[in-house]
C-alpha cells in the first residue's frame, strides 16, 4: 500500500528547504498562512504532481482541513499537520473512506518517522492531540 519511492520522495523534500519551486501550481491562500503552512503546501503540491494526483491547494491559519471533489478537486488545510495534509492527500488519491484515508496516512507517518509512534486521535475526519506533527 505504501510505495517505498514516495517515501523516500517526501523525506527528501521534508529534509531540503527551500528547494527550486518547479511545480506549476501555486497554493490559493486565504487570509493568512504561516511559513509552516506555506512550507506544508509546497511539499503536498510536490507530492501530489509527483504522484500524479490531480488537486488544487487551499490553505489558511485556522481553515478546517478537508478534501473536496466538487466543483474541482481541492485540499484545504489549516495548520502545518504532515499527518493532516497526508489524510487530505489519501482522500484525494484513493476516495472518501476515512479508515483508508487514515490507514494511509498514519503508515506514511510511521514510515517517514519510525522513531515516532502515531498517537494522533481521528474525530471524523479531523486529527487531535497531534502536537508532535505540527510544525514539523
Ligand atoms: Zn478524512
Amino acid at each position: 500500500m505504501i510505495d517505498p519511492q514516495e517515501v523516500i520522495r517526501l523525506k527528501t523534500w521534508l529534509t531540503v528547504w527551500p528547494w527550486p519551486n518547479k511545480h506549476g501550481k501555486k497554493a490559493e491562500v486565504i487570509g493568512k498562512a504561516s511559513r509552516e503552512l506555506m512550507r506544508l503546501a509546497h511539499i503536498a503540491m510536490k507530492f501530489l504532481e509527483h504522484a500524479a494526483v490531480k488537486a488544487d491547494m487551499v490553505i489558511g491559519n485556522g481553515l478546517e482541513p478537508r478534501f473536496e471533489r466538487f466543483p474541482r478537486p481541492k485540499i484545504v488545510l489549516g495548520s502545518a499537520s504532515l499527518l493532516q495534509a497526508l489524510h487530505e492527500i489519501a482522500h484525494a488519491r484513493f476516495g472518501s473512506s476515512e479508515a483508508v484515508a487514515a490507514a494511509w496516512s498514519c503508515k506514511m507517518m510511521e514510515e517517514l518517522f519510525p522513531e515516532i509512534k502515531v498517537k494522533g486521535k481521528w474525530f471524523g475526519h479531523q486529527l487531535m492531540n497531534e502536537d508532535e506533527f505540527i510544525a514539523f
